[in-house]
């Protein structure tokens, strides 16, 4: 500021160095706007130097914001003399300035206006603090208005009077004091009034009217909430911020509810000698609590004593680990197809946190924390079942199943069900629970079974063949009586003097053919009785059904059953395993038989029926027994099911499990007259 251009303001130098002492900003511009004289703090504030200034319309070095051109305010400063206002311009730098201007008009003689002198302050700050201000009073007008809180603006003074009578009696400790006498708090409740308070408060503690909550604190204090009040007015007088707690507080009808009780003193209210308190009514949010604690309590009963073991897992690392990648544009599902690294990363990422007893005795320890911490030591052996659950997790599905073996932690690799949620409600909160259930048992018991029931299947042939011994033995009976028949008379043509050898020839022919019909016989004794491979054939319904009343007729006949057989004609054949297919004929009728023979009735009758079904043929088989108990039919097939006293129950599970092998299916129910009906397909092309 060394050199300056003194041309710029006509009067004295030394009234031009005056102006530069002066902190605000004074410039003066003539009738047309343009600058004449241009201060040093106009220089500072606005950062034009005066040489720059002088000369230059104002609105031109200094452009207005668009909405300050206000050609009417110039008109009124000139009619009037004088103007005051804030204008917010832009300085060299490109700063936004805001300034509290004052503008005042010089005239001439004759009234002519000569020059107009601005004299200016910067409040931008001030502006922002006060915008800051106004943004935070609107914002606490609203939620002292809207929040879900009833506020209450309490007159305190009078209470402050009460407190200096107090200690003027030489009372000091006022926490013992209230605490001894309850009256004296009573009284305070009393004395402090409410001057305002919000909509909520009305409705809460109301009944619709505001005028009628101004008043003192009484009806709202049930003497429980005594010690509330004391301390709230202890708070008050140690200066502490606020103060906070939950307690029953009382409405105006009477009722009482639990409510989360604020004091506030903020330092403008004590000033004033007011204090502000909020409420809120948490009796909702009591009981909700309450449900909460309790279904937790259920939920963690459940998930200890469960008999499957259950790992509740720690996810958070693992899904921020995929949105991450998600949000680089990386496939995640690419990734743990074919990146054997990021699986083991996963392994590491997600964390077993809570274990029930179940889980600590499928993997073999002795306390939870011997399981927590990464996964990755359960799945050393599997490691693709959790690419496959991540896979069904990432494709949006809630759940994943699949049998699987996990390590334990002492060393065996155990066959399990694993089945993992993911609920949307614990995925929000990084929580997925996985169960596993131990198939150990169920696969031993399944291998057992099945050797059982192979067992039983021979063991069953042999036994039916021993209730057809009777039967089997009329029947060879037969071809060997009529054999030796043939023969004596073979041997009496012979002994003539003029062997009849044409006679003989005849004799000997029927011989060769009752030996054969016997060998035959013994063939299908023994192909019953000898476990042999399983073999598929075109077979005749129809003849299997005959052959079957064959072996049992005996037995039919002496136990006074009638047997009918209703064939249809012309049936397709069937591919099947012969052997098996009598075995379940045989088995269906024996157990009519018993059946009938456990009831007095006097008609005992089994009827086989046959005909054409879809892609085969199907079979039922119907007695005049009693039939089966409701509550039995849908344990029928089921194994080591039996009502019999030495029963088995192995019979209809393996006549199941024969119709099932060759693709058909087999039921039971009640016939219409009030026997069994076991009915069963059996299809052209013999397998599932
Ligand atoms: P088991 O004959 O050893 O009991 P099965 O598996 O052959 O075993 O039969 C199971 C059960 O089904 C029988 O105990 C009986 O209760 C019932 N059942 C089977 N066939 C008949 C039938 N024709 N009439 C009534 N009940 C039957």
């Amino acid at each position: 500021m060394a050199a300056r251009d003194d041309s710029g303001r006509a009067g004295a130098g030394d009234a031009r160095d005056l102006l530069d002492l002066v902190h605000d900003s004074i410039f003066v511009r003539d009738r047309a706007g343009c600058i004449r004289s241009w201060n040093a703090a106009s220089e500072t504030l606005y950062g034009w130097t005066r040489e720059q200034a002088i000369g230059r319309r104002v609105n031109d070095l200094l452009p207005l914001r668009r909405a300050e051109r206000d050609a009417a305010r110039d008109a009124q400063a000139i009619e009037t003399g004088r103007w005051e206002g804030r204008l917010v311009r832009t300085a060299a730098d490109g700063r936004t300035l805001t300034i509290e201007a004052r503008w005042s008009v010089r005239r001439d003689a004759a009234g002519e206006v000569i020059e107009i002198i601005e004299t200016g302050r910067d409040v931008t700050e001030r502006r922002e603090i006060e915008e800051a201000l106004h943004r935070s009073e609107y914002r606490y007008r609203n939620l002292f208005q809207a929040m879900a809180a009833a506020f209450w603006e309490i007159d305190f003074a009078p209470i402050g009077s009460m407190l200096r009578e107090l200690r003027a009696s030489g009372v000091t400790d006022f926490a013992a004091h209230f605490a001894a006498h309850p009256d004296y708090v009573r009284a305070m409740i009393r004395a402090a009034r409410v001057i305002d308070v919000n909509e909520q408060g009305v409705a809460l503690f109301g009944r619709g009217d505001k005028p009628e909550l101004l008043r003192d604190l009484a009806p709202f204090w049930p003497d429980e909430s005594l010690p509330v009040f004391a301390a709230s007015v202890l708070a008050a007088i140690g200066r502490k911020p606020n103060y906070v707690t939950e307690t029953p507080l009382r409405t105006l009808d009477g009722r009482i509810f639990d409510a989360l009780f604020t004091a506030a003193f903020p330092p403008e209210s004590i000033a004033k000698g007011t204090l502000l308190i909020g409420v809120i009514d948490v009796s909702d949010r009591t009981a909700a609590e309450a449900d909460l604690r309790h279904s937790e309590t259920r939920y963690r009963t459940l998930f200890h004593h469960m008999p499957v073991a259950l790992l509740q897992l720690d996810m958070r690392g693992l899904f921020v680990r995929i949105a991450a990648l998600q949000a680089a544009g990386a496939d995640v599902a690419a990734m743990l197809e074919g990146d054997a690294a990021f699986l083991d990363e996963i392994l590491q990422l997600v964390a077993v946190d809570e274990v029930n007893q179940a889980a600590l005795k499928l993997f073999g320890v002795t306390a939870p924390a011997d399981l927590y911490g990464p996964i990755a030591p359960a799945w050393q052996v599997r490691p693709d079942t959790i690419r496959r659950s991540l896979l069904a997790r990432l494709r949006g599905e809630i759940g994943y199943v699949e049998e699987t073996k996990i390590a334990t932690r002492d060393g065996r690799v155990v066959d399990v069900l694993y089945n993992i949620a993911f609920p949307p409600l614990l995925t929000d909160l990084g929580i997925n629970v996985v169960t596993f259930m131990d198939l150990t048992d169920r696969v031993e018991a399944q291998a057992a079974l099945q050797r059982v029931q192979a067992d039983f299947a021979r063991a069953a042939r042999i036994a039916t063949l021993g209730e057809l011994t009777a039967s089997i033995a009329h029947e060879v009976n037969q071809p060997l009586a009529a054999i030796a028949t043939n023969g004596e008379a073979g041997l009496r043509w012979l002994s003539r003097p003029e062997p009849d050898i044409e006679e003989v020839r005849q004799l000997n022919a029927r011989m060769v053919a009752d030996a054969r019909r016997a060998a035959d016989i013994i063939k299908r004794i023994r192909g019953i009785a000898t476990p042999s491979a399983p073999t598929r054939a075109e077979l005749s319904v129809n003849a299997l059904v005959e052959e079957a009343s064959l072996f049992l007729a005996h037995e039919l006949q002496a136990q006074g059953v009638a047997l009918r057989l209703d064939l249809a004609p012309a049936l397709p054949p069937v591919r099947g395993d012969r052997t098996q297919l009598q075995q379940v004929l045989v088995n269906l009728m024996v157990n009519a038989m018993q059946a009938m023979a456990g009831t007095r009735s006097a008609r005992r009758a089994i009827t086989v029926r046959s005909r054409a079904a879809d892609d085969g043929v199907a079979i039922e088989i119907e007695d005049s027994g009693p039939g089966f108990a409701p509550e039995h039919l849908g344990s029928l097939f089921a194994s080591f099911f039996t009502t019999k006293p030495d029963g088995m129950g192995i019979g209809l599970s393996i006549c199941r499990s024969i119709i099932d092998d060759h693709g058909g299916r087999i039921a039971a129910a009640n016939a219409p007259g009030g026997g069994a009906l076991f009915s069963f397909t059996l299809s052209a092309t013999g397998s599932p």
